[in-house]
């Protein structure tokens, strides 16, 4: 049986931020959560995606390939914004929309294993403690 993973990810903490948030977070606070704090490619596998264009509704396989070279560049460290293959505009890593679980990159997180599902409530609050925009990545592995 595969197990459920839910990642909350902060997706405007730099890597410098990272260390500090991961001691500002009270281990007492989220007693389950797995603290994630280095660069890292949050996939919710391959039960998720193709991407959706945010500005043109477009999606497809050639979107997908095209956000996962942006990914990949993002991996080496280049900060380079997958354009949309249909309308050209450029939409930034954690904007597209997806037809499930988004995807998401980052250099903090805080992983659930095989928990209910985090509420949006649940979610907020984590952003607000955080003090960052977050994005709910979630899927099986
Ligand atoms: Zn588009």
């Amino acid at each position: 049986m595969s197990e459920s993973f839910q990642v909350v990810v902060d997706v405007e903490a730099t890597a410098l931020d990272a260390a500090g948030l991961a001691r500002a977070v009270p281990e007492d606070a989220f007693p389950d959560a797995e603290i994630v704090a280095e660069p890292t490619v949050f996939d919710a596998g391959l039960g998720s995606g193709p991407p959706i264009c945010p500005l043109c509704g477009e999606t497809g396989e050639v979107q997908f390939s095209s956000y996962l070279e942006a990914v990949e560049s993002w991996w080496d460290g280049d900060v380079v914004d997958p354009a949309c293959v249909v309308c050209g505009q450029y939409v930034g890593l954690n904007d597209w929309d997806w037809p499930g679980s988004p995807w998401a990159v980052g250099n903090f997180g805080l992983r659930f294993w095989n928990r209910p599902r985090l509420t949006p409530a649940e979610v907020a609050a984590i952003g607000d403690r955080l003090g960052h925009r977050v994005v709910l990545v979630y899927g099986r592995g």
